[in-house]
Parts: C-alpha cells; sequence; structure tokens
C-alpha cells in the first residue's frame, strides 16, 4: 500500500549480494551427531540448567529454565542423551567460552508432546506471553531480546503501532526475506498473536524495495486473513534502514528519544522471524529450536539458506554449502554489523542469522590517522559525530564519550566503511561500551558490597543496643525488687511460718488414730477402749 514514508538521516547505498544466495528453496539442513547448545543465546541472563548427564531427551525439552526475569528457557533441539554440560566455544565478538549443554543425537529426532493452542484469541495477554516466554523466543533480528517482555508493554505506556522488521538491509543476509517469501501465513499469524497480546489498533510490516517476492507472498497471504489493520509497507533500500529507531523514523516520522526506547513513543518492533517463532510456539506448542540461516560468500561453493536446529556446527553448515579455497575468513552477521570468528566448529545459537564466507580479509592492514574529514558525520544515522567518540574512546574518557551519547550508536559501521583513513571507529565504540558496562557492573558489585557492610554493622549496633537495654531492664527491676525487700522478707516469714503450721497439723492428725467406731457394738467399744488404754500405758512407760 502507499503511505507516507520519512526519509532518515545518513546511511548508505551498498551492493547487497543477496541473490547469491536466494537462487533455491529454504531446506533443512541435517540432523547433526552432536548439538551444543549454550545456556545464554540472549540479552539476559543465563539459563540454569534442569537436566544432568546421562539424562535422555526429547526434542523440544526444557533442558534448561529461564533463570530470572529477562531470561529464556533452553530447549533440546533433537531427541537424544545429555553427554556433557560443560564450558564450549560460542559465538561472540570476544570468542569466549560459557556452559553448554551437549546432545548426542540418537537419530529419531523425537518430539515431546505439544500443546497447541488453535483458539489463541481466548488467552489473555498474560497467559500468551507466558507461552511465548515458556518457548524460550527472543528477537531473531540479532539483538536476542526475550520476545515476552517487548510484548509487556508496563504500566502506564499505551501501544498504538505495532511494527514487523522485514527490512534486512545488510549486504549478504537473507534469512528473512526467504522466510517472508515462502513462511508469509506463519508470520502474519505470529504478528496477530502479537497484536492480541499487546492489544494494539495498527500494525505494519516493513519490507526494503528490493525484496519484491517477498512483498507479494506476504500480500497475499494478508489477503487470505482479511486484516485490514495491517498495512504492508515497501521502504527504500538504505543501509541501515533495518535499524529499529531508523525503521520507526522512516515509517512514522517519529523519533525515539535519545537513551529511550520505542515503547516511550507508543511503539513496539519485532522482527519477522520473530513473528514466525510465535506463531510456531501459539499455535503448533513447539519451542524455538531452529531457524533461517543464510551460508554466503565466495567462499562456498552454494550459497543458499537452511533451515538449522539451534545447536549445529557452523563447520557443517559451510562443508554442506561446499566450503572451498577461497574460505579464509568467517563472520557471524553481516560484513557491515556481524563479527569474525576463529573457531568455525561454534554452534549456531538463536541469535545466527548468517554465516559469511569470505574470500579474503576485508580490513585494510593500514591505518592512518584522522583527517578531520566529517565523511563519518555525514552517514551516521543516529547523527552522532563519529570522530569526537573515536577521540574520546581511543583516550578511554568514557565519560566524553557519554556526552557524545555513545549509546545511542547502533554499531552500523556506516562511518568506518566511508573513513578514508581506514580507522576501525566501531571497534572503539564497541570496546568503550564493554568498559563502561564492566564499570558499571564493579560499581554495583562494590556497592553491594558496601550495602552488606553497612547492614552488618547495623545489625551489630542494634544488637548491641537491644543487650544494654535488656541490661538496664535487669538492673531497675532489682532496684524495684531491693526497695520492698523488707515486706517481701516479712511476707516471705508468714509464709513459711503458715506452711509449717499446716504441716504440724497435718502430722497431729495422722498421728491419731483412725477411730473407725462407727456402728460398734458395745463390747467392740469395749475391746477398743482398753487397747487404746493399754497403748497409752506402754508410750507413758516409754
Ligand atoms: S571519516 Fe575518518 S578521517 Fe574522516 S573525520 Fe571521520 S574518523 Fe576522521
Ligand atoms: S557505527 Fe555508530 S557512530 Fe558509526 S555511523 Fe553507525 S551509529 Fe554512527
Amino acid at each position: 500500500m502507499t503511505m507516507r514514508l520519512w526519509k532518515i538521516f545518513g546511511g548508505l547505498k551498498l551492493p547487497g549480494f543477496k541473490s547469491m544466495s536466494m537462487t533455491q528453496q529454504t531446506e533443512a539442513a541435517p540432523l547433526p551427531k552432536i548439538l551444543t547448545l549454550p545456556l545464554k543465546q540472549h540479552i539476559g541472563h543465563a539459563a540454569e540448567t534442569i537436566v544432568n548427564v546421562g539424562d535422555k531427551v526429547l526434542k523440544g525439552q526444557m533442558i534448561a529454565a529461564a533463570k530470572d526475569y529477562v531470561s529464556t528457557p533452553i530447549h533440546a533441539s533433537s531427541s537424544g542423551t545429555v553427554i556433557a554440560i560443560e564450558e564450549y566455544a560460542v559465538p561472540h565478538p570476544s570468542g569466549k567460552m560459557t556452559e553448554c549443554i551437549v546432545i548426542e543425537t540418537d537419530g529419531k529426532d523425537k518430539w515431546i508432546e505439544c500443546v497447541k493452542n488453535a483458539n489463541f484469541r481466548q488467552l489473555d495477554a498474560s497467559a500468551l506471553r507466558n507461552l511465548i516466554r515458556d518457548a524460550g523466543i527472543v528477537g531473531l533480528g540479532g539483538a536476542g531480546f526475550p520476545s515476552f517482555i517487548k510484548l509487556n508493554p508496563g504500566p502506564g505506556n499505551m501501544v498504538n503501532t505495532l511494527i514487523l522488521n522485514g527490512a534486512e538491509c545488510e549486504p549478504y543476509i537473507t534469512c528473512d526475506a526467504m522466510l517472508m517469501q515462502e513462511q508469509s501465513r506463519k508470520i502474519i499469524d505470529g504478528l496477530n498473536i502479537m497484536r492480541h497480546a499487546l492489544q494494539v489498533e495498527r500494525c505494519i510490516i516493513a519490507v526494503e524495495d528490493n525484496k519484491r517476492s517477498a512483498y507479494t507472498m506476504l500480500v497475499n497471504a494478508l489477503q487470505e486473513h482479511e486484516a485490514e489493520y495491517i498495512d504492508i509497507v515497501l521502504i527504500p533500500t538504505l543501509y541501515p534502514a533495518g535499524g529499529e529507531k531508523q525503521l520507526i523514523k522512516t515509517l512514522t516520522g517519529k523519533e525515539v528519544p535519545s537513551n529511550g526506547l520505542p515503547i516511550n513513543i507508543g511503539i513496539v518492533c519485532h522482527n519477522v522471524a520473530t513473528a514466525a517463532a510465535v506463531a510456531s510456539a501459539v499455535l503448533e506448542g513447539k519451542p524455538l529450536i531452529n531457524r533461517y540461516v543464510t551460508v554466503t560468500g565466495e567462499g562456498v561453493e552454494h550459497p543458499r539458506n537452511l533451515d538449522v536446529l539451534i545447536g549445529t556446527p557452523f563447520s557443517e553448515l559451510i562443508e554442506l554449502c561446499g566450503k572451498n579455497r577461497k574460505a579464509e575468513q568467517f563472520i557471524m552477521g553481516g560484513p557491515m554489523m556481524g563479527f569474525e570468528i576463529s573457531d568455525i566448529n561454534i554452534p549456531v545459537i538463536k541469535t545466527t542469522n548468517c554465516i559469511l564466507v569470505q574470500s579474503k580479509k576485508t580490513e585494510p592492514d593500514f591505518v592512518m590517522p584522522c583527517i578531520r574529514c566529517g565523511q563519518c558525520a555525514s552517514v551516521c544515522p543516529a547523527q552522532l559525530l563519529p570522530q569526537q567518540l573515536y577521540w574520546y574512546a581511543r583516550a578511554k574518557n568514557f565519560d566524553k564519550t557519554q556526552d557524545y551519547n555513545l549509546f545511542d550508536c547502533i554499531e552500523c559501521g556506516c562511518c568506518t566503511y566511508v573513513c578514508p583513513s581506514h580507522i576501525p571507529l566501531v571497534q572503539y565504540y564497541r570496546f568503550a561500551k564493554t568498559e563502561i558496562w564492566a564499570q558499571e557492573q564493579e560499581k554495583k558489585s562494590s556497592d553491594i558490597a558496601r550495602q552488606r557492610h553497612e547492614f552488618r554493622q547495623f545489625r551489630m549496633e542494634r544488637k548491641k543496643a537491644e543487650n544494654e537495654a535488656r541490661k538496664k531492664q535487669k538492673k531497675e527491676l532489682l532496684k524495684k525488687v531491693s526497695g520492698t525487700k523488707d515486706n517481701a522478707d516479712d511476707a516471705k516469714k508468714a509464709a513459711i511460718e503458715a506452711a509449717m503450721a499446716r504441716v504440724k497439723a497435718k502430722r497431729e492428725k495422722q498421728s491419731i488414730t483412725p477411730a473407725n467406731t462407727d456402728n460398734l457394738t458395745e463390747k467392740q467399744k469395749k475391746e477398743i477402749a482398753e487397747v487404746e488404754a493399754r497403748r497409752r500405758n506402754a508410750k507413758e512407760e516409754n
């Protein structure tokens, strides 16, 4: 449909290299022998393992539970046996290791029983969010933020527009384009579920105008749904038009505030693949255990998209696509925002959208000083001053980088791309962000330690004060008691005397021989009197 669009600042027209991986239909990648499932595949806390080594698991079974609110569970991508729970290398720019659950598959690919909710409109927003959380769904566009949280606007926040992001603006990556072509109905289903959870009026699906087939398939699917509240919009192909803030600006003309979120202006934005995962979770009861991955670049003979089980090693996919002699550099993601990986045995995780196999290193090996040409600023879609950020990040003046809105940088790489001095600007921004986060974490830890110390001091002082108060109270009581001591002695004496009198009376009573003389004959009375007389005489003689 025709809708008014707004222009974003900066950006670049880049060669797309998209067609090379879109020549064949997406197929399921073969079931690997080993699946490695990291406990942290999302933004937030790592999941907590709920299986042990040796356990048999079924496909779709939860094997690690969400640890906190900002966390999501992990599920077995196929049936088999847990053979290890250890640290392994995972997809991360730092090449770090993290705890993973390793499953040896049994080849049966046997599913756990799935609970379907075909009539999702009978469920309320909270029930839908719980289903989406328990299915382990995170943003599949790259960020990996738990999706159920974005479907919970929170008190005081009104959502009026839900946007599905199908822009996929980065070169080489085509997994979303293929998904829109092949699973357009599922995407619309997912959008309807999200709309129901948010109770939002207006929905927009945004597609770049170089993806005509995807657009057509979505339009066709929409006609089947008769959902007039959904607009499918073609937006100009420009990098990074698919950035969340840039897409919102293009579609609505609204700016997300600096350090703010789309929800602050009544908008929620999800990726098209996330919508499809939501549909699978709610309508089919299937958790997030697979995703479309683009395997492309000059380093593979048959670039294409594959439907891949989470946990599959990169190496198996690269081999499947025909790794060739040009395969020298491996990138997870695209050439602009992706990061290089050194170990291709790392597993596909929920946020793996593309494996780019390059023929040669793309980074120049010479870097020259900044000549203050200003080209970086002219292409920055966040309207930052990249050269200033670079100076301060390089000088480790992190306060200054924040003054220049470092955290508004979306790491799109446009500045690096145009810099005539070949300065790896984004690397400096990533470094600065990591350092700031680390410092904040350290501060948080020391704040917690200080609070603990202060609380301990408080507890000790309170205990001391309580002891003092108890002692004082006892002392006062004793004093009070000693003030009435004479009276107390008299009372005590009287009580003792009374007790002694009672004992004496009792003894006397006991010394009198029971008469038991009722109803006696005269003869018996006489005999008793004689016995008593004898006793008295005997006593007196003694
Ligand atoms: S583009 Fe490069 S050389 Fe030019 S101002 Fe920016 S950092 Fe400096
Ligand atoms: S990487 Fe950051 S500073 Fe550079 S152009 Fe993109 S948003 Fe601007």
